[in-house]
């Protein structure tokens, strides 16, 4: 393709709002516009990179069995209903009505979709394993799009749905997937870190994120110096600093030599430094008690104290009984925070927030800051596990300016529910292998999930089996982001001059550039293009009428991987026996130096490079 037929503006300014080199790259090589906040328009070289990342992903699902579909963008509003989330979802999911009333949204996700389809036709256990999968925009409304196509308002996802009958078949594909998603990735030249992840608050058994390091990256990633364990801070465990109680009687036995627990004044002390300070001991000694409001929380409450007489609620017809909203006192030990995904995976909640201070004054009848798991009967105490190794602790008396010393887990207080909601750090020890754990920043490119029988429930999904017995299917879900998978191809693979391409996503193969596009230099280009494209590679030919400076700068700055420079003194070289020898440059670009091949060689050279990049 010549330059001039096609349409690639590049730019030597970039947006101010442009910080992360893969947005200011992709608006300078003229892949990409922007059309308002979190809205891209792709030009046709970033068109024909997206298509390739696009087709290496159609590939590899079509590899492992998985089959496309094409549903529409645009969904009724009713199967997001039925499955709930078209109030769960809040003010990312954009809602919009017909001309008749008709609600719809605009997806943001396809599980309701693919359900909705899945439940129309299945009928036999002979349908199943079935995996399904599309290729689609998606809309959501972010707060706070950012740093280009990485963060939109639309983008297009691989998203794929797989349904089964049983636990053993859904992993098998969830195995699959995975697979099918570390060559995807490695086939795009890009080093992902898969991470365990948070697998939600309803019936999810399994998650894992594949990131990408990132200094803008919205995730904090735990990783073990010795081992492999890698996983997001939402999910990350760790091994205990101590070992936990695990009867009356140990507890009993620690408490022993405690003194009796005793009420002190704390007059003007508030904070965990404060109490430090005032009792001159650490942070590890103290019990710190925090007020939470969960909503949607789908475990059973009618024993819970303060909770019994909590009403429930049914989203939907398929959908589990929950209580709309309760409250829950989370103890853990005072140097430690409480991760409050690990919290809502607990509770099976959809959102935990903490209380605001009016609620906080209700529970604990006392001012902010004086809550402890002592005594408190007006909401249900949930102990992190740190907290049931703790035999001689400071914590609030639920008293203005009051707190308790020589507090034993066990012997003074006691749990509802005991549980891991603690947030895991650098430096505290793998729950694998017991190595250091250290924290990186990364960017999540896709997710496989599964889901259980969430939507297949609520929204009323079933089979027949041999005998004739009905059953709900089990479900997973396994996404990418396409463009923000292209995004990081670039953050991974360029320099200060541009893009430097891997081979398999570049938007063509080589680009020749002519000295001066004239004479015999412009039959030479016009000869080696079309060699090169009969050896079926893609390639552009910068045939403008610019210098040869301003092209070689846009060469680099687009980076397709070769780089053919034709010029009358290369191709009138001679041999040393004095016969003609005609010369072109080449050079990669992810390397500094050029060298000179013979004109009759050089299109040979370049596709072989390329072929065998092609094939790793
Ligand atoms: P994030 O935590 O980054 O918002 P997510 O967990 O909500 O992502 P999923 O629902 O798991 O995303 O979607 C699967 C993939 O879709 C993500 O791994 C990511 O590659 C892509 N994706 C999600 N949101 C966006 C977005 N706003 N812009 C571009 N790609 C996105
Ligand atoms: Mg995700």
């Amino acid at each position: 393709m010549n330059f001039s037929h096609t349409f690639i503006p590049t730019l030597r300014e970039v947006p101010g709002d442009a910080v992360i080199a893969s947005h200011r790259l992709m608006f300078r090589a003229g892949m990409i516009r922007k059309l308002s906040n979190g809205l891209f328009a792709y030009l046709p070289l970033g068109l024909r990179s997206f298509r390739k990342v696009e087709n290496i992903i159609r590939e590899e699902m079509n590899a492992i069995g998985s089959l496309e579909i094409k549903p529409t963008v645009v969904v009724p509003g009713e199967l997001w209903k039925e499955s709930g989330r078209w109030d769960a979802m809040g003010d990312a999911l954009l809602r919009v009505k017909n001309r008749q009333g008709a609600d719809f949204v605009v997806s943001p996700t396809a599980e309701e979709a693919f359900t909705g389809i899945v439940r129309d036709e299945l009928s036999s256990y002979r349908q199943l394993p079935l995996s399904l999968y599309q290729i689609n925009t998606k809309y959501r409304d972010e707060i706070r799009p950012r740093y280009g196509v990485m963060r939109g308002r639309e983008f297009v996802m691989k998203d794929a749905y797989s349904y089964h009958c049983d636990d053993e078949s859904l992993d098998e594909h969830y195995q699959a997937q995975g697979r099918a998603y570390r060559r995807i990735f490695k086939r795009c030249g890009l080093t992902v870190i898969p991470v365990k992840a948070d697998s939600g608050a309803m019936g999810g058994s399994g998650s894992e994120e594949f990131m990408v390091e990132s200094e803008v990256g919205d995730n904090t990633l735990l990783l073990c110096k010795s081992c492999d364990y890698a996983a997001n801070v939402e999910k990350a465990e760790c091994k205990l600093d101590y070992s936990p109680r695990f009867s009356q009687e140990m507890a009993d036995r620690a408490a022993e030599n405690i003194p009796p627990m005793e009420k002190i004044d704390t007059p003007n002390v508030k904070t965990i430094d404060e109490l430090c300070t005032f009792l001159e001991t650490d942070a590890k000694s103290f019990v710190k008690t925090l007020i939470y409001r969960a909503v949607n929380v789908e475990l059973d409450l009618s024993k819970a104290p303060g909770c019994e007489k909590l009403a429930k609620h049914k989203a939907s017809p398929g959908a589990p009984e929950t209580y709309p909203e309760a409250f829950f006192a989370v103890a853990i030990r005072g140097d430690l925070d409480v991760n409050e995904v690990k919290l809502a995976a607990v509770l099976k909640a959809s959102e935990v927030a903490l209380a605001s201070d009016a609620d906080v004054e209700r529970i604990t009848a006392a001012p902010v800051g004086f809550a402890g798991p002592v005594g408190l009967p007006a909401a249900p105490v949930l102990l992190d596990q740190t907290v049931t190794g703790m035999n001689d602790a400071v914590t609030g008396a639920l008293e203005k300016d009051r707190h308790y010393i020589h507090a034993c887990y066990g012997r003074d207080f006691n749990a509802w529910l005991t549980a891991d909601v603690r947030t895991v750090k650098a430096g505290d020890f793998c729950p694998v292998c017991g190595g250091e754990l250290y924290e990186k920043k990364g960017n999540e490119l896709g997710h496989i999930f599964k889901l259980g029988r969430k939507y297949t429930r609520s929204m009323g999904v079933s089979y027949l089996d041999e005998n004739g017995k009905s059953h709900v299917p089990t479900m997973g879900c396994y996404g990418i982001g396409l463009d923000r998978t292209l995004a990081s191809i670039i953050e991974e693979h360029h320099d200060e001059q541009g893009i430097v391409w891997p081979v398999s996503s570049a938007p063509f193969h080589v680009i020749i550039v002519p000295i001066k596009y004239q004479g015999q230099v412009k039959d030479v280009c016009n000869a080696l293009a079309a060699e090169l494209e009969t050896a079926g590679l893609e390639v552009l030919l910068d045939d403008r009428d610019e210098r040869a400076g301003v092209k070689f700068n846009d060469a680099d700055l687009i980076g397709i991987p070769w780089r053919i420079v034709v010029g009358d003194k290369n191709l009138a070289a001679v041999s040393s026996g004095g016969t003609p020898a005609p010369k072109v440059e080449l050079k990669r670009r992810s390397e500094k130096e050029a060298h000179l091949a013979d004109l009759d060689k050089a299109a040979a050279e370049i596709a072989e490079d390329v072929r065998a990049c092609l094939a790793c």
